[in-house]
C-alpha cells in the first residue's frame, strides 16, 4: 500500500516537473481564429492539453500570463481589503452586510476572470464556457446577455457592431451603479455648503472605471504597434489593472460614505437578508442563462469547425 502511494506521488511529481518545463508558444497564424486576439501576434498556448498544463501555465510566460496574474493578485487583495473594511465598520454593523455583499461579488468576478484567462485555450467548448461565466459576473443580467450574445454571434476580426454590444453590456452596469452617484453630484452642486472636492472618492472611482472601459474597447496601445505588447502592456492587462484598482478604491469609498453620511439616513437601513437574497438570486439566474446557452455553444463550435476547414 505504502509503495503504491509512494509510486503515485513520484509519478505526479515527475508529471508536474515535465509540465513546468518551458511550454512552447505559437504565432497567431498557427492557432484557430477563435483564440486570436487583435494585434497580438505571438505567445499563444497550445490547445487540447491536460488541465494541469493550463493551471501550471500560470507560471509560464505567454500572452495570457499577466491577464491571469492581474486578477489573481486582485482576488487576494480583495479578500484582505474586505477583511479590513468589514472590521473598520464595527460601529456601523447594520452596514457591514453591504460591504460583505460587495466583497463577495468582487471575489466572484476576479476569480472567474482569472479562471477564464487560465483555461480559455484548452478547447473550443472550454473557451466559450469560461468566457460566458466571466460575463455572468458583469453583475447585470442584461449585460451578461449582451456579452454572451456578441461572443456567440461574431467571429474575429470583429465588426464594429460587436463593440456596440459590449458597450451596451458594460454601459447598463455603469448606468445602474453611477446613476446613484450622479444624484450626489447634483445635490452637492445645489448645496452652497457642499464642495465637489467632498466627492473626490467617487470621482476617483468613476475616472478609473471610465479609463478601464477605454482600454477594454480601444485595444490601445497594441492597435498602433501590433506584436509589441504581446506579453506585457496590452490593453486587456491595462483594463484588468485599472478595474482592479477601481474595485479596491470602492471599499474605501463605501467606508467614507458610511462613516461620513449615514447619520443623514433616518430610514432605508440596509437589510442583510435582501442583500444576500439578491446575490443568490442573481447567481442562480446567471447560471441558468449560461446553461441554457450550451446548445448554442455546440452549434457555434460546429460552425467554427466548418469555417476553419474552408480556411485551410
Ligand atoms: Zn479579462
Amino acid at each position: 500500500m505504502m509503495k503504491r502511494v509512494r509510486d503515485l506521488l513520484l509519478s505526479y511529481i515527475s508529471d508536474a516537473q515535465h509540465l513546468l518545463h518551458k511550454q512552447r508558444t505559437f504565432k497567431v497564424s498557427e492557432v484557430p481564429v477563435l483564440f486570436r486576439e487583435p494585434s497580438v501576434l505571438t505567445g499563444y498556448r497550445e490547445m487540447n492539453k491536460p488541465l494541469a498544463y493550463y493551471l501550471l501555465s500560470t507560471f509560464q510566460l505567454h500572452n495570457e500570463t499577466l491577464n491571469i496574474w492581474t486578477h489573481l493578485v486582485a482576488f487576494i487583495l480583495v479578500i484582505i481589503k474586505l477583511y479590513s473594511a468589514y472590521y473598520a465598520l464595527d460601529e456601523y454593523e447594520e452596514y457591514q452586510p453591504v460591504v460583505l455583499g460587495f466583497g463577495i461579488c468582487c471575489m466572484f468576478y476576479t476569480s472567474l476572470s482569472t479562471l477564464a484567462h487560465m483555461l480559455q485555450t484548452k478547447s473550443d467548448f472550454m473557451h466559450y464556457t469560461v468566457y460566458h461565466l466571466d460575463f455572468a459576473v458583469i453583475m447585470s443580467w442584461f449585460g451578461c446577455f449582451c456579452s454572451c450574445f456578441a461572443k456567440l454571434k461574431y467571429r474575429r476580426p470583429y465588426p464594429f457592431t460587436r463593440k456596440l454590444w459590449n458597450i451596451c453590456s458594460f454601459g447598463t452596469q455603469i448606468v445602474c451603479v453611477f446613476s446613484l452617484v450622479i444624484l450626489r453630484y447634483v445635490d452637492c452642486y445645489r448645496d452652497s455648503e457642499c464642495t465637489l472636492a467632498s466627492l473626490n472618492h467617487h470621482t476617483r472611482v468613476v475616472s478609473l472605471v471610465l479609463l478601464s472601459m477605454f482600454f477594454f474597447c480601444s485595444f490601445i496601445p497594441e492597435k498602433f504597434y501590433p506584436g509589441k505588447f504581446d506579453i506585457l502592456g496590452m490593453s486587456h492587462q491595462l483594463f484588468h489593472f485599472t478595474i482592479a484598482v477601481a474595485t479596491l478604491e470602492q471599499f474605501d469609498t463605501a467606508i467614507e460614505d458610511i462613516v461620513g453620511h449615514t447619520h443623514n439616513l433616518v430610514s432605508h437601513k440596509p437589510k442583510a437578508s435582501y442583500i444576500y437574497a439578491s446575490i443568490i438570486s442573481y447567481a442562480v439566474l446567471a447560471t441558468i442563462t449560461v446553461l441554457m446557452l450550451t446548445p448554442r455553444v455546440y452549434k457555434r463550435i460546429e460552425a467554427d469547425r466548418v469555417f476553419e476547414e474552408k480556411r485551410k
